[in-house]
């Protein structure tokens, strides 16, 4: 998940090296990953890469799919360290809440998206230790955000396909306009 309404005019299309970040249509962003069985030195050099991406493109939350691997990985950083959860799963939630949110996969987009108020989640961590986490308001926001890039959701799946497709256009358009200026990155 991307920072907040600060970011919105800032364009940012990763590179083509470690901190790319695929991109809408990419299929990769609609398939659903697959769970981790062993979390060995592999997966590790996949968070970090993952870790690298997210930091590189001021992005708070990242999933695995985003930088096309297809494994139950999410980082986040929300102000208090990195995080890594393996195979994130949602156990329950409570309450809703309606905010506006952005997407590293989908650059100049922020949709209002409906989420849980409060969510109990349960992965795994690097060091294969069962991770359970009570969140409220935001970062449980963010978490669920990260679980469904899992699912091969993302944000524009929370709008009509009328609205979806008018976003994505407008996503193009501010796309081609940035890179003919040059300012990529
Ligand atoms: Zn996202």
């Amino acid at each position: 998940m991307k920072e907040n309404i600060e970011h919105h005019n800032e364009l940012r299309i990763p590179r083509e090296d470690t901190c790319y970040v695929r991109i809408y249509p990419d299929p990769v962003l609609i398939k659903k990953a697959i769970p981790v069985w062993n979390i060995d030195g592999k997966v590790k050099e996949v968070a970090d890469r993952m870790a690298e991406s997210m930091y590189a493109n001021k992005g708070i939350g990242l999933a695995a799919p985003q930088i096309g691997m297809l494994s139950q990985i999410v980082v986040a950083d929300l102000g208090e360290g990195l995080r890594t959860l393996i195979n994130p799963e949602l156990v329950e939630g409570q309450g809703e809440s309606v905010m506006e949110e952005g997407c590293l996969s989908l650059p100049t987009i922020e949709v209002p998206v409906k989420r849980m108020e409060k969510v109990f989640i349960r992965g795994w961590d690097l060091e294969s230790k069962e991770v359970s986490l009570e969140l409220i308001g935001f970062p449980g926001r963010v978490y669920q955000h990260e679980i469904d890039h899992l699912n091969g959701i993302l944000i524009i799946h929370y709008v009509s396909r009328s609205k979806r497709e008018l976003l994505i256009k407008k996503m193009f358009k501010d796309l081609k306009r940035s890179q003919g200026k040059g300012s990529i990155l």
